[in-house]
């Protein structure tokens, strides 16, 4: 029975499920589940020119040998653009956006530092200077907060309008920001609880601040560390991360389990992690009856163990 939670794992399809994906996939199947809940997958491919032929089938064939099932359609973003138009057109009529022609050279060369770099100056607030074309339409953040309690991180708090400054929506050579697709797609898409990978932590307060623009309700957050190689980087298609084996999953199912703070005991794992079958159902029984979101280490980024970076 639906106990009323949906969570999402939402992939960019720029190269096969590696670890640092699977991560995600796992903590966000397990929250979902061990709550009787529904787990929805979405296929991030706002962006062509980062897109990979054939990832996204890659990456459902490696959720499914893995045993993890989609409850109900999977969601594609290039297929949402009006649903995009229509949310910027409302935060349009609420007077909050604003079009941007400031090249990036112009804002680093003008801007202070914050957390996710330059913090735009508000250079085309009050309109866009006589012959200068707009690139982006930006969100004002003057006087905007948000805080919210992670469920693994804990209390974040920030000044959108220091800390952020003024993001970009939408970039006139149309494309929408993630910030706008991921909000507007989760309020779609009825998400409850959002598990994923703590790079998006300081993501979270703009989320929400659009969130109560848009009337949407905010869901609960948790932010799981992120995977790193022994040289801290995020694992990704840059650093060479291997690829799921979706002939044979368990090793790295067992390996995701066990980064998350959820060793499944000897019995479910020895002679498995040989074994070229899908997981059996046994561990995820196990994992799902054990799943307790307050074991998953409370840190941003954890080495992910040899043989999976
Ligand atoms: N598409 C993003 C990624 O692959 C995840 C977005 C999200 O979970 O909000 O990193």
């Amino acid at each position: 029975m639906n106990s009323g939670y949906r969570g999402r794992f939402a992939p960019s399809p720029t190269g096969p499920l590696h670890f640092g994906s699977l991560i995600a996939a796992v903590a966000s199947y397990l929250d979902a589940k061990s709550r009787g809940g529904e787990w929805l997958v979405r296929i991030e491919d706002l962006d062509p020119p980062r897109v990979v032929a054939g990832a996204t089938d890659d990456i459902m064939r490696t959720l499914e040998a893995c045993g993890m099932r989609c409850d109900g359609a999977v969601i594609h973003q290039s297929t949402r653009f009006d649903a995009y138009h229509a949310a910027l057109h409302r935060l349009r009529r609420r007077g909050v956006i604003y079009p941007c022609a400031c090249s990036r050279r112009e804002i680093s060369d003008s801007a202070l530092a914050g957390i996710e770099g330059p913090v735009y100056p508000g250079t085309c607030r009050g309109g866009v200077a006589a012959g200068r074309t707009a690139r982006a339409l930006r969100i004002d953040t003057r006087g905007a907060g948000a805080g919210f309690e992670d469920a693994v991180q804990g209390r974040v708090r920030q000044n959108l309008e220091t800390d952020i400054g003024d993001f970009v929506l939408y970039r006139t050579d149309h494309v929408f920001a993630y910030q706008l697709a991921v909000v507007v797609d989760d309020a779609g898409q009825g998400i409850t609880d959002i598990v994923r990978g703590a790079d998006l932590l300081h993501s979270t307060p703009r989320q929400i601040y659009l969130q109560q623009l848009l009337g949407y309700a905010t869901p609960r957050y948790a932010h799981v560390p992120v995977a790193v190689n022994a040289a801290g980087e995020k694992l990704s298609k840059q650093t060479h991360a291997p690829a799921v084996d979706p002939g044979a999953p368990l090793p790295a199912l067992i390996a995701a389990l066990r980064f998350l703070g959820h060793a499944p005991p000897r019995e479910l794992t020895c002679r498995s992690t040989t074994s070229r079958i899908a997981a059996p159902s046994s561990l995820w029984d196990w994992a799902i009856a054990n799943w307790r979101i307050e074991r998953v280490p409370r840190a941003a980024a954890v080495v992910a163990p040899l043989g999976h970076s």
